[in-house]
């Protein structure tokens, strides 16, 4: 018998969750889902953090985490949000916190007076007796500071005692479950009584944010949905050591957007192992990417190309392609400024005949380059009817200069008041 599927419009509404107000974002609630990235540089030189944190805003991202792990990089914390604000960026930063939290955080006030957020992993706060301890310093100064907390579970650093109490009771079931189902509930009860511990510590449960992190897809989607249906704090959706290049970008889009469509995730990051030398803000692009193809919300205008195929032999598509999609980005910081609605904008730069009019009616504006043996000629369609045909040297410019009269016509900005 056929299976029958049944079909839905888009993503299923998004889960319950209170809201969690971040600096000047809010996660949660009602809110889209917010982009997050996090700096590679050391903390400890301000100069280099604070201008990797501006690239990364610049970029698009929401949220900036930056590590705090030494007492050399909790005094630059004040310095970099000094240098953010005279340089106009007012992303919200994170302090990441791993084994030393409570001490650099006493020791430094001005640290976490600094930061919008502190993100601790509960397994690597310490160890028997002082790990509830170290806990709780670190909580007591996030009350005290009035600053919300990411409690981030990680497998690769889930606590041992309590894997070790999640192991036992499991061994005492009739049917005990398997090693890979048993680390999933270890790392959710993490995440839960963690956030139990720091709410009758007094920190109040808006200002909780939780993630589970792994580096397997199915796992990550199992343990989210799980801890999805048993908690109504956001959450923040990762795949933790997702790789480099395609690996990196498909393992993370595989995961995040089964769980996106399912309407679990608050706020994502997208943790790409960058070229040595890379762009550390194509984390961004690509978590920006992956909310916007999946229709959840628009960053920037995205351009439709076809493959390429044998009918068209020459990279001239390909160049335009790629050019057009670089000029939009690189127009976008001044456009949002200046017009309302552009990121929904679509192109379409299509090869040959075939299918290049077609899709190109399609898009906002398109246009169907002439493929091998083809009339030189490259017909522009704007908001579906054919308006001009370019040919010659200069297509790609007139093309660039088509789209920018038509966002100046298209978007321009409601005046209020
Ligand atoms: S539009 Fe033309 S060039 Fe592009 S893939 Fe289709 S047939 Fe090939």
């Amino acid at each position: 018998m056929d299976r029958v599927v049944e079909q839905r419009e888009g993503p299923l509404p998004r889960r319950p969750a209170r809201s969690v107000r971040v600096g000047g974002v809010a996660i949660g609630g009602a809110h889209p889902v917010v982009v997050q990235s996090m700096t590679n540089t050391d903390t400890a030189d301000a100069a280099a953090t604070a201008a990797q944190v501006a690239q990364l805003a610049g970029a698009g991202s929401e949220i900036v985490r930056i590590t705090v792990n030494t007492r050399e990089a909790a005094r630059a914390v004040p310095e970099i949000r000094e240098r953010l604000l005279a340089m106009g960026v007012a992303v919200p930063l994170v302090g990441d916190f791993h084994f030393n939290g409570h001490k650099l955080l006493a020791e430094t006030p001005a640290c976490a007076e600094a930061l919008d957020k502190l993100r601790i992993n509960p397994g690597n706060v310490g160890r028997g007796a002082k790990r509830d301890d170290q806990f709780a310093q670190i909580i007591e100064i996030a009350c005290r500071q009035a600053k919300p907390v990411r409690i981030g579970v990680n497998w690769g650093s889930l606590d041992p005692a309590l894997l070790a109490r999640v192991m036992d009771e499991n061994a005492r079931r009739p049917q005990p479950k398997g090693a890979a189902q048993v680390m999933r509930e270890a790392m959710v009860a993490s995440a839960l009584e963690s956030a139990a511990q720091a709410e009758a510590l007094g920190l109040p449960g808006d200002a909780i944010v939780l993630s589970c992190k792994v580096s397997g897809v199915q796992d990550l989607i199992a343990i989210y949905r799980d801890l999805a249906a048993r908690c109504d704090y956001p959450l923040h959706l990762g795949l933790t050591e997702a790789g480099m290049g395609s690996k990196g970008i498909v393992a993370s889009t595989a995961a995040l957007a089964v769980l996106l469509q399912e309407g679990i995730g608050d706020t994502i990051r997208v943790s790409l192992t960058p070229q040595p030398g890379g762009d550390r803000a194509q984390e961004v692009v690509v978590a920006q990417e992956i909310l916007q193809t999946l229709g959840l919300r628009a960053f920037v205008p995205l351009v439709a190309a076809c493959p390429g195929c044998g009918r068209t032999t020459s990279t001239v598509f390909q160049e335009l392609a790629q050019d057009i999609q670089a000029h939009v980005r690189q127009r976008m910081p001044q456009w949002r400024l200046e017009y309302e609605g552009v990121e929904n904008m679509t192109l379409a730069v299509m090869g040959c005949v075939v299918n290049g009019p077609g899709e190109s009616k399609h898009a906002d504006i398109g246009i169907s380059l002439p493929g091998t043996g083809e009339t030189p000629v490259a017909p522009v369609f704007i908001d579906g009817e054919r308006a001009v045909t370019l040919k010659g040297e200069g297509i790609a410019a007139e093309f660039k200069a088509i789209v920018d009269a038509y966002v100046a016509r298209k978007y321009p900005r409601r005046r209020t008041g």
